[in-house]
């Protein structure tokens, strides 16, 4: 089932494009890595699909039908989550109260069920993989890879349907990396529609399924795992096809010529 798909998609701030008529869609289960360098439109995509922006044109859908959402909380409710690479925790409180931060359970009036919200917080955790034994510690004592598992592990316990990742690999070393890229793994196995923003293929490639890979604003390639390798993805990156390209050219050129 596709839960979000973006046709034709453009963005303006200003004078600047920010995207030009970019397509993608992402279905139940599945993982789209978008991919680009600095400027090349991911924070625009991501803004937009999250309900942050409005796109000028081209059609924005959430499980077939068209929206054009007017803040974050608006496309929540339509079960779209995005978890920032700079989250928002409170560093001194203890993991479970930042799990239930802003929608904690209360018994009766006023009084916190902190049995409860500790009990849902593990077994939350524990469902997606992780096994935190003391989710009294201050969730800053975690590592900032943990916490980046344990705000997924949230949107999925609140009922996210599609997950937005914006660089959550970014800030990490390679083993951190890893506990998140597995984490990726788990939301989708659970259902989960993962939209994972990074700059760094190696990271992409081995979770996702399909890959959008945007430059200026334009998406310059958008494949399918079965049709790119890891290689592939890195050229297209770095511009390498573009010179490939451009060096075939020449030397058709000086053929002719
Ligand atoms: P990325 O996330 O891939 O680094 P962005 O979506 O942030 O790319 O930026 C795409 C382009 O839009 C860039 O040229 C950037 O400078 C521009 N841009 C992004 N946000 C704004 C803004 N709020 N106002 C003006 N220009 C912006």
């Amino acid at each position: 089932m596709t839960l979000v798909r973006l046709t034709g998609v453009s963005k303006h701030y200003g004078n600047v494009i920010a995207l030009r008529e970019v397509s993608m869609d992402v279905a139940a289960g599945e993982v789209v890595c978008v991919l680009g360098d600095n400027g090349a439109g991911k924070s625009t995509l991501i803004k937009i699909v999250a309900g942050l922006h409005r796109h000028d044109s081209g059609t924005y859908e959430v499980a077939g039908e068209p929206v054009a959402f007017g803040s974050p909380r608006e496309a929540l409710d339509r079960g779209i989550a995005t978890v920032y690479q700079d989250l928002a925790v409170v560093p001194l409180m203890p993991v479970w109260r930042n799990f239930f931060l802003g929608s904690e359970k209360r018994r009766g009036i006023g009084r916190l069920d902190i049995p409860y919200m500790r009990r849902e917080t593990r077994d939350a955790l524990l469902n997606m993989g992780i096994d935190l034994r003391d989710v009294d510690q201050p969730i800053g004592t975690l590592s900032g890879g943990e916490r980046q598992c344990v705000a997924i592990a949230r949107a999925v316990y609140f009922g996210a349907k599609v997950l937005i990742l914006d660089e959550p690999t970014a800030a990490l070393g390679v083993k951190q990396a890893g506990v998140v890229l597995r984490y990726i793994v788990r939301a989708r196995e659970q259902g989960i529609g993962v939209i994972f923003i990074t700059h760094n293929p190696h990271h992409a490639y081995p979770v996702g399924d399909r890959f959008l890979v945007l430059k200026r604003g334009r998406s310059i390639g958008y494949h399918p795992k079965s049709e790119i390798t890891v290689a592939d993805l890195t050229a297209l990156m770095s511009g390498g096809a573009e010179l490939e390209e451009l060096a075939h050219e020449l030397e058709r050129e000086s053929a002719e010529g």
